[in-house]
């Protein structure tokens, strides 16, 4: 909880209470105030829900689709009429707007050498590719927003 706190944009931060912070968050992300609180108490989960995502086993249509757990492979979150993929959900889903805004924000501000950050340069990064050279201290950063990302989407709450 702590730790995911650390992480907020600097105008969540300065919030300086809960019910505060609870408001700003559903009137930012459209984010019912229970999802938040559950999410948030279970900092842990989220940390499960982040591998699950990457190795394509999470809650998402498209993975539930491939182990035969759910009849459609498509997203309901939007009107785009595409698979739910992990693409898809960090990438493209328009009910995620303004959370992406926020991720691709604060990605960028830590890995400066990452100019014009690219959706497929994002998608190497949320997947966690070695390739990209990213420094460990600065992944974990990284890896806190996306945490952030998942909890402001509320798609796993
Ligand atoms: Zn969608």
């Amino acid at each position: 909880m702590i730790r995911l706190w650390n992480t907020l944009p600097h105008d969540i931060g300065q919030l300086n209470n809960y019910p505060d912070f609870l408001a700003h968050m559903h009137k930012k992300y459209q984010i019912h105030e229970y999802k938040i609180i559950n999410l948030f108490h279970y900092d842990t989960e989220i940390d499960n829900i982040y591998p699950k995502l990457r190795f394509q086993c999470s809650k998402l249509n498209a993975d539930q689709f491939k182990f035969n757990l759910t009849q459609n492979s498509k997203c309901t979150q939007c009107q785009k009429n595409k698979q739910e993929t992990i693409h898809h959900y960090f990438m493209d889903c328009a009910k995620y707007n303004t959370q992406r805004k926020v991720l691709k924000f604060n990605i960028e501000q830590q890995h400066i050498q990452l100019n014009n950050l690219s959706n497929r340069k994002l998608i190497q990064i949320i997947q966690g590719d070695k390739s990209l050279d990213i420094a460990p201290n600065i992944y974990k950063n990284i890896y806190q927003f996306i945490k952030f990302y998942i909890v402001t989407t509320g798609r796993f709450a």
